[in-house]
């Protein structure tokens, strides 16, 4: 018992990317090879991934550098993607994850247009008051201010188009078929790419999940927030309905469940930029950081696109626990939590003061649905549409204004709440004629800060992943050198003279994915000097073990002392320069993920700390 080991112990670790219950398609990578253009050297990678490694390929996306393959059976997705790091030639390889539409449920009710307007004519004629505003307009009965911007809009025959990236759109919809985006370059139905942009007869869009020219919705829930955006333009109630002000490019990539995949996620937004759209609605969510995804993103930012993202219905905050795509940090995206028609935070709603913009109405908003009918839905999915309309109506007076101006301009213009203090960045709920008129008023700025997807990678670290912090690895563990290791097989037996040998740190990993690319030579995981010390505390007191370097696969940690079940430990990591200091705390777990195991967990580790650290990992010397 409590043998001390005679000389320090190396440990060099290994991580595993995801660190809960697999969250991606199984058997399917997507690569990105080395360069802007599909080049010899990746044509070469390519051949060489299925012939040596036995992957097929299930697409090639060459304007993108980009290949989505299929492992060869019962590999491991985690394990090749590491394998294919290794090629010189591949910038990286990331399991495809799952999303889903973020929206749980299914209408109560589904109603036909005049039962519809027979509901709202008796709802806005009776005394119901909500906030100090009558209720005025159909969708929602928040004080929004949306009649009131329609007043003011001016009258230009400009029609900015927004993407709506869901389960499609009802094309033969009453409300929205006279508001869909047409392809002016594509000739329908003669069996070719008129336009040259790679999709045939792609008048309306694209369907992403079965790769045809048919993006109709057979889920209800693209229709939902198309619905909203042309309602935020105009009265949709109106009888005849006046000609659409803005169009709807209906991108499809969920499927009739509402649910899809990075994989589609990603050709959708290259699509939708490519093809003119100047805002992108995501009413959508989930999977872990994706490097593609988030690639995807910062394109349609350099394209001075709007991309608005609802911040996603699990009730959490997401400055802890991040939501993708609503909590990369590319300037263009605006993140949306819900509120009721009172302004409060809707149950369900993520928030964040750092990571969600502002709020936007979410419960119980009437829209259209599927064969012509009308419905009512809740969800930060139903959030966002309110946004990217305001957007779109703002970009409708300002036809060059890009989206980070857009977005400066709506955000400084909610209505402020209270209860919305500390809730989001802005305090605030959006406000359709405030922000018109401030994009009316304002001069036309073409500034934007630059943005560059490989220094701003990956800074949540993976106990983020999940609410509560999740586990890192340990990747092996004994105890006295004479000792049988084999008796060690969960917590059930777990005894104080254990001694842990590889800690793997989930801080780490998240900061070394924002490192891997700036190393010259090339390797898996380039090893960064990062002078830091770690305070092991343990009922026996508190020990001191130092760390020398970092990478993604881990850190190396030497210490001459023995570790058990929920032993703290306290990260003290030093700046390079030793004059800065970060704290993180975690505990010794088992780990039910990958099979069980030892781990750290890390739990509220503050984005703050990493930021910091990843200001000093920018100067960081690589060892070797
Ligand atoms: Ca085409």
């Amino acid at each position: 018992m409590d043998v001390k080991l005679n000389r320090l112990i190396l440990f060099i670790l290994t991580i595993s990317v995801s660190a809960h219950a697999q969250d991606y398609v199984p058997g399917e990578l997507i690569v990105k090879y080395k360069g802007k253009k599909f080049s010899a050297s990746a044509q070469s990678a390519s051949q060489k991934i299925m012939n040596e490694k036995g992957m097929s390929l299930k697409s090639s996306w060459h304007g993108l550098n980009m290949d989505h393959f299929a492992l060869k059976p019962g590999d491991d997705v985690e394990a090749a993607a590491q394998d294919l790091m290794q090629d010189p030639n591949v910038e990286y390889a990331e399991p495809n994850y799952y999303l889903k539409k973020a929206t749980e449920n299914l209408p109560d009710e589904v109603m036909t247009k005049e039962q519809f307007e027979v509901l709202f004519n008796e709802y806005s004629n009776s005394d119901a008051e909500v906030g100090a505003q009558n209720i005025s307009y159909s969708q929602t009965g928040a004080p929004v201010e949306i009649p009131e911007a329609w007043a003011q809009m001016s009258s230009t025959s400009y029609k900015p188009t927004i993407a709506v990236i869901d389960t499609g759109i009802d094309l033969q919809h009453v409300d929205l078929s006279s508001a869909l985006w047409a392809n002016t370059g594509e000739i329908p139905s003669n069996g070719i790419d008129d336009d040259g942009n790679g999709f045939v007869d792609d008048i309306n869009g694209w369907n992403f999940v079965n790769n045809n020219n048919n993006p109709d919705d057979c889920d209800g829930h693209g229709t939902h927030v198309a619905g909203i955006i042309r309602g935020t333009s105009q009265d949709i109630l109106a009888n005849p309905l006046p000609a659409a002000k803005i169009k709807l490019m209906a991108v499809k990539f969920l499927d009739c469940n509402g649910n899809g995949t990075t994989s589609a996620a990603v050709q959708s937004i290259y699509y939708a930029v490519n093809n003119g759209a100047r805002v992108l609605n995501n009413s959508w969510g989930g999977g872990s950081y994706s490097y593609s995804l988030h690639e995807a993103i910062a394109y349609s930012y350099s394209h001075q696109a709007s991309f608005v993202a609802a911040a996603g219905n699990s009730g959490l905050n997401n400055d802890v626990s991040p939501m993708y795509p609503a909590s990369y940090n590319v300037p263009n995206i605006i993140s949306v939590s819900a509120t009721t028609d009172a302004d409060n935070l809707a149950s369900f709603s993520n928030y964040g003061v750092s990571k969600v913009h502002l709020a936007s109405p979410g419960v119980g908003i009437y829209s259209t649905y599927l064969n012509n009918m009308y419905a009512s839905l809740s969800g930060t999915s139903m959030a966002a549409p309110f946004v990217s309309g305001v957007v779109a109506i703002m970009a409708r007076e300002k036809q060059t204004m890009n989206g980070y101006q857009l977005k400066q301009l709506i955000l400084n213009n909610v209505d402020t709440k209270s209860n919305l203090n500390g809730v989001v960045q802005t305090g605030g709920r959006v406000n359709a004629l405030y922000s018109l008129n401030a994009a009316q008023s304002a001069a036309v700025d073409t500034y934007q800060p630059s943005y560059d997807v490989s220094a701003n990678g990956n800074r949540g670290p993976a106990s983020d992943m999940q609410s509560g912090g999740g586990c890192g690895l340990v990747s092996k563990l004994y105890k006295d050198y004479n000792d049988n290791q084999t008796k060690f097989q969960g917590p059930h037996n777990m005894t104080l003279n254990i001694v842990l040998v590889g800690l793997l740190i989930a801080l780490p990993f998240a900061l070394a994915m924002a490192l891997k690319t700036q190393g010259q030579t090339r390797r898996r995981w380039d090893r960064f000097k990062l002078g830091s010390k770690i305070y092991v505390e343990t009922i026996r007191g508190e020990f001191l073990g130092s760390v020398g370097t970092i990478s993604i696969g881990g850190l190396e940690l030497k210490t001459d002392q023995h570790l058990a079940m929920s032993d703290k430990v306290r990260m003290v990591i030093e700046s390079p320069d030793g004059k800065e200091f970060v704290e993180v705390h975690g505990k010794i777990v088992w780990c039910n993920e990958n099979g069980g195991s030892f781990g750290v967990s890390f739990v509220e580790v503050q984005e703050k700390s990493l930021l910091t650290i990843h200001t000093w990992t920018k100067q960081l010397v690589k060892a070797n």
